[in-house]
């Protein structure tokens, strides 16, 4: 049986529920979501389940991380199929501030995170997003007070930064990576899929394949830069305006020169029309 998650909107009532969780001795899991919630994020929900047991989902639209020319008043709001969904998960809270309770008159403090989220790759083209993000994970983890906190691989540099920052700030959180669900011809699952054309959502599955080509020629031992070159040409000649196609060291997201320089993945942004895509994979 499935039973609707208790909804708390301000930060003295998560107070209390988090407290009472904790005087119960309940480990806890936090799930942070801008909320449109697909199977992507059902699954990091699942995940939360096994490792608490308590789990808390956010659901916030973070104005912080979008530019003035971003999305944030369209993004998708799809509050009722949320609860719906997140019921059926048993998931037990969901923290779901408006943005003057996130972000009270007279608020001045920002996390600057530098490490992975000066890495060249979503940075130089969003640099204002890990700046918010890392100021709103932030809150939420010490709002929620979770043990552990999960985070999809789908968002690979964020998941880094996030890391990097729960370790730096000594949160005394353990942030897990989640792995990234596909819909059947391999294009990433994201909220902001919905934005795309019939013909554009036809062409979007090209980056998950050019993607798998190149890690089949870096792992055959290809010269990285000429498997790099090739990949960016495939989706730049499908009609995407390609922001970056590289492969970075999975740890420190470092740039690759030779195929021994070790654990590989590959990251894209691409913009079809006016939708941008962000995905990788494993080398
Ligand atoms: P968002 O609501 O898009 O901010 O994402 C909330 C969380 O869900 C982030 O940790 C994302 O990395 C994760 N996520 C988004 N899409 C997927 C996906 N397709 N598979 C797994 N996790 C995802």
């Amino acid at each position: 049986m499935s039973r609707s998650p208790t909804i708390v909107r301000t930060v003295p009532a998560l107070r209390r529920a988090v407290d009472g969780l904790r005087a119960r001795k309940a480990t806890v899991a936090l799930v942070p979501t801008m909320g449109a919630l697909h199977d992507g994020h059902v699954s990091l929900v699942r995940v939360a389940k096994r490792r608490a047991t308590r789990v808390i989902v956010s659901i916030f639209v973070n104005p912080t991380q979008f530019a003035p020319t971003e999305d944030f008043s369209s993004y998708p709001r799809t509050w009722k199929a949320d609860i719906a969904r997140l019921a059926a998960e048993n998931v037990d809270l969901v923290w779901h501030p408006d943005v003057k309770a996130m972000y009270p008159e007279g608020f001045a403090t920002r996390i600057s995170p530098e490490g992975p989220a000066t890495a060249g790759l979503e940075d130089r083209f969003r640099p204002h997003f890990f700046g918010g993000v890392a100021t709103v994970v932030g809150k939420l983890l010490t709002q929620c007070r979770p043990d552990v906190a999960i985070f999809g691989e789908k968002d690979f540099q964020q998941l880094r930064v996030v890391t990097q920052m729960a370790r730096d700030l000594d949160l005394g959180v353990r942030v897990i990576g989640s792995k990234t669900i596909r819909e059947r011809d391999g294009l990433a699952m994201s909220s902001r899929n919905v934005y795309l054309s019939p013909d554009e959502r036809r062409l979007a599955p090209i980056l998950y394949r050019t993607m798998k080509e190149a890690a089949t020629r870096l792992r055959s031992g290809e010269d990285v830069a000429a498997a790099m070159a090739a990949g960016s040409e495939v989706i730049k000649a499908a009609g995407f305006a390609l922001d970056y196609f590289e492969v970075r060291h999975a740890e420190t997201l470092a740039p690759i020169a030779a195929t021994s320089d070790g654990p590989m993945r590959i990251l894209v942004a691409a913009k079809l029309g006016t939708t941008r895509l962000i995905d990788n994979i494993a080398v």
